[in-house]
């Protein structure tokens, strides 16, 4: 079991204390891959203090992280459109632990890779300050966010960029600290700057030791929960559900989606076909709009899982007739990625509807159409139209029989 959790996982373990013990299960999250990406540019950017070397290296970054051509001038766009550059001095991706008495040290990453730090046995905490800097006698440290700020808690008690203030500023010796969060493609060119009301505070400030405060309660309860997990005893009086269960890497291993999984699934109005289903009552609505999001993600893991499963063992056999694994699809039309592409889809599109098309699927051209079309109150057809004819024409549509995963039938053999 690992012994520390990080911060970035506070505010979920705040709320749900068993996460910090149930077993974590983790796959690929290519989705990843481009912010991933545009945060190693960003450090370089601060590294050099300037705005031109981290855009003459994104071919670079490309190949490093497998980009496609398209993912490239996406990323390309992103950084291009965020011109602040860090103070001198500034550093970026320094990562800090703390210890049971809120001692702080500095820790290498492991493999360079966020997340995976050499921690000091005995310290509970862990985490990656994006970027760091002193303001005369004030610590500064900013949080990058790339996306959807919807699972962003409030920088007035966000516990990830409050503990990593707090042990920045501590570790340096500053007399006070501002935690930052930059939402980087929120507010181009200089992103949107989030800091708590009545920044900067000092160590000894009330609000600094109430945060103390809360970082030891959650050290002592973490304590607990992981005395009872290794005393063997069930840890579910500690689980609780909610958004936070979006990026909890425990949740095909938690008890309460686990039980809640089968009881949707012996739930009649979920069952019946739509024709005859009851509507859902309002608390029951709120309940699935809830979990939505989390049983997408555990959809999509267990999904991972047992696609690797496949890659070693073959098809997994569930009856007489019946497999699960990879077998062909319908044919299907799909967009090429590629520079003509971008380009064809801006002429017709426009700028921003690239923002929203990364993997130019037929589906989300049309949604962008759609949204061109209610611009110009024209038919969509008139715009989705001319824009498939001419992605055809430039070759940079293609047909293909997609392997696809999941359930088939093995008695009947696949259409030539
Ligand atoms: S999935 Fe949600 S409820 Fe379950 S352990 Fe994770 S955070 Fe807790």
């Amino acid at each position: 079991m690992k012994q520390y959790i990080t911060c970035s996982a506070l505010s979920r373990v705040e709320t749900c204390p068993a996460s910090a013990v149930l077993q974590p299960i983790r796959v690929e999250n290519p989705a990843a891959t481009v912010p991933s990406a545009g945060h190693y540019l960003l450090c370089r950017r601060a590294e050099s203090h300037s705005y031109d070397v981290s855009v003459s290296e994104i071919d670079d970054v490309a190949i490093r992280y497998e980009l496609s051509p398209i993912e490239t001038a996406v990323l390309a766009a992103r950084i291009r459109g965020f011109r602040w550059v860090p103070p001198e001095g500034a550093e970026p991706e320094v990562a800090f632990a703390i210890d049971h008495n809120m001692n702080v040290v500095k820790v290498p990453a492991k493999d360079a890779k966020p997340g995976n730090y050499n921690v000091p046995e005995g310290y509970w905490l862990a985490g990656t300050a994006d970027l760091t800097w002193r303001d005369a006698t004030v610590r500064w440290l900013a949080d990058y966010k790339y996306g959807n700020d919807a699972w962003v808690s409030s920088i007035e008690t966000n516990p990830q960029a409050w503990s990593l203030a707090y042990m920045a500023s501590k570790y340096y010796g500053d007399e006070s600290f501002i935690p930052a969060i930059i939402y980087l493609w929120k507010g181009i060119p200089l992103g949107i700057w989030e800091t708590p009301a009545g920044a900067p505070f000092s160590l000894l400030s009330d609000r600094a030791i109430a945060f103390v405060d809360r970082l030891a309660r959650l050290r002592d309860t973490i304590d607990k929960v992981r005395g009872e997990a290794e005393a063997g005893r069930d840890v579910v009086r500690w689980v609780t559900a909610g958004y936070h269960c979006v990026y909890c890497p425990a949740i095909i291993s938690c008890p309460y989606y686990l039980s809640f999984v089968r009881s949707m699934a012996f739930e009649p109005k979920i069952q019946k076909g739509a024709k005859d289903r009851e509507p859902l009552t309002a608390e029951e609505a709120s309940l699935l709009a809830r979990h939505l999001s989390a049983l997408e993600k555990a959809g999509r893991t267990v999904r991972e899982l047992l696609k690797g499963y496949c890659q070693h063992n073959g098809r997994i056999q569930i009856s007489d007739t019946l497999a699960w694994g990879p077998h062909p699809g319908d044919t299907t039309e799909s967009i090429v990625s590629s520079r003509q592409t971008w380009e064809i889809v801006n002429k017709h599109l426009g700028e921003n509807a690239v923002w929203e098309s990364i993997k130019f699927r037929k589906g989300e051209l049309f949604e962008g159409a759609k949204v061109r079309a209610l611009i110009g109150n024209v038919p969509s057809t008139h715009i989705s139209r001319p824009l498939m004819q001419e992605l055809k024409e430039a070759g940079c549509v293609q047909f293909e029989v997609p392997i696809e995963h999941g359930l088939y039938r093995t008695d009947v053999e696949p259409e030539e």
